[in-house]
């Protein structure tokens, strides 16, 4: 049967997450591995009330096809928000996607053939990986540090003939790096100076608990540039819709794409989606989450420093969903998995982020998704996992 595989078939590999999330379903296990929003603040009976009103109002028009681009009422919700966080935004320039995950697939399609070089950071999000290499391209990896990409290596990249740039620039997945204020318009200088195409990847910006909002990259660049958003950190991921902004031409281009994956996004998600941000304070709701992830994220540090052995090194996020830590050289976080599920603990492993096979002593941790009694019993836990293999 191998022989039948596509040949893009043996560059791609299951996704170690999904695969992960496997192990961790054991209940006992306090897993910080998944990304997954805290269930607690999904908005059940908002939800639940939109949806029966769009069944009694609109009822069989919710069920049927609709146009690739998305439903209207939705997309200017979604320019009236960039609008009020000061970006203008034409309402015909936003396509609704089914997750911005579909995004990454449609762009690659787009905009990659065997061998063009893309640019990513180093650590990368697994997703954007996964959905690129079905296209064969090669990948150039820009070092990540605390404020954002590493410049010089940036510009290397581009000038080497780059095609294109993907960046999480907010509380980036897995690192929970954001991008400084100068670091993004540089980044946008390089971008328009070598003609490189930039996606700009950007589910968590809304959810920063400290700190100023900070413009984004997107908003920086004269040239050909996308800005990706998703109503899953902010509303719930189930409903699976996102969206992207672009210019005319590419806008159509994704279009064709997006006809060719499905159609179009979900008619009911989209319809229960509308009725739920025209009928309730989105932005009351989002405070919430914010609130809640901050202490999360709170008790995560806090909890790092009194259970951690020394040698440990964290990022600390100012928003997102996730924290990066960073163990002593030559010490493995697969190694450490395997110690850690026996102690009834889990997280990610670093180096599936990092396309080379590095990024061995390093490892994702996620705060959303557990209260800060489990955060502090499961970061004891790991302590003693650590503390076992540094012995
Ligand atoms: N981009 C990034 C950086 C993500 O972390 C995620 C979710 N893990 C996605 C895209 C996809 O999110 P969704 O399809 O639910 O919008």
């Amino acid at each position: 049967m191998s022989d039948k595989f596509a040949r893009r078939m043996g560059t791609v590999h299951r996704s170690f997450i999904r695969e992960i999330l496997k192990v961790t379903a054991d209940p006992e296990i306090i897993s910080f591995a998944g990304g997954l929003p805290n269930p607690e603040l999904f908005p059940v009976s908002a939800m639940d009330k939109a949806s029966r009103e769009v069944f009694a109002e609109i009822g069989s028009s919710a069920l049927q096809y609709s146009t690739t681009e998305g439903d209207a009422g939705l997309r200017a919700i979604i320019a009236k928000r960039y609008e009020k966080r000061g970006l203008a935004v034409d309402p015909d320039s936003i396509l609704v996607t089914t997750g911005s995950q579909q995004i990454l697939d449609i762009c690659a399609k787009v905009f990659l053939d065997r061998g063009d070089k893309v640019v990513i950071e180093r650590p990368g999000y697994l997703g954007a990986i996964q959905a690129f290499s079905f296209f064969e391209p090669e990948f150039v990896t820009v070092s990540l540090e605390d404020d954002g990409p590493n410049l010089e290596e940036l510009e290397a990249a581009f000038k080497d003939g780059a095609k294109c740039f993907y960046a999480v620039p907010n509380f980036q997945n897995p690192s929970g790096v954001s991008y400084s204020l100068e670091k993004r318009r540089q980044v946008a200088e390089l971008l328009d100076r070598y003609g490189v195409l930039f996606v700009e990847d950007d589910p968590y910006g809304e959810l920063r608990f400290m700190g100023d909002d900070l413009p984004s990259v997107y908003s920086f660049c004269k040239g050909e540039s996308l800005l990706c958003g998703s109503f899953s950190k902010i509303a719930a991921p189930g409903f699976r819709l996102g969206w992207v902004v672009a210019g005319k031409v590419v806008y159509d281009k994704l279009v064709i794409a997006k006809q060719a994956s499905d159609l179009h996004t979900s008619t009911v998600s989209q319809a229960i989606m509308r009725r739920y941000l025209e009928t309730n304070d989105i932005e009351a709701h989002v405070s919430l989450i914010r609130e809640r992830y901050g202490r999360q994220r709170e008790a995560m540090v806090e909890m790092i420093g009194r259970y951690f052995p020394e040698g440990v090194t964290i990022t600390a996020p100012e928003g997102g969903m996730f924290l990066w830590a960073t163990l002593p050289e030559n010490v493995s976080a697969m190694d450490l998995f395997d110690i850690a599920i026996k102690d009834k603990v889990a997280f990610v492993p670093g180096s599936p982020f990092y396309v080379d096979g590095s990024g061995e002593n390093t490892l994702r941790l996620n705060f959303s998704n557990s209260d800060e009694a489990r955060i502090e019993e499961g970061i004891k836990r790991l302590g003693k996992s650590i503390a076992t293999m540094l012995k």
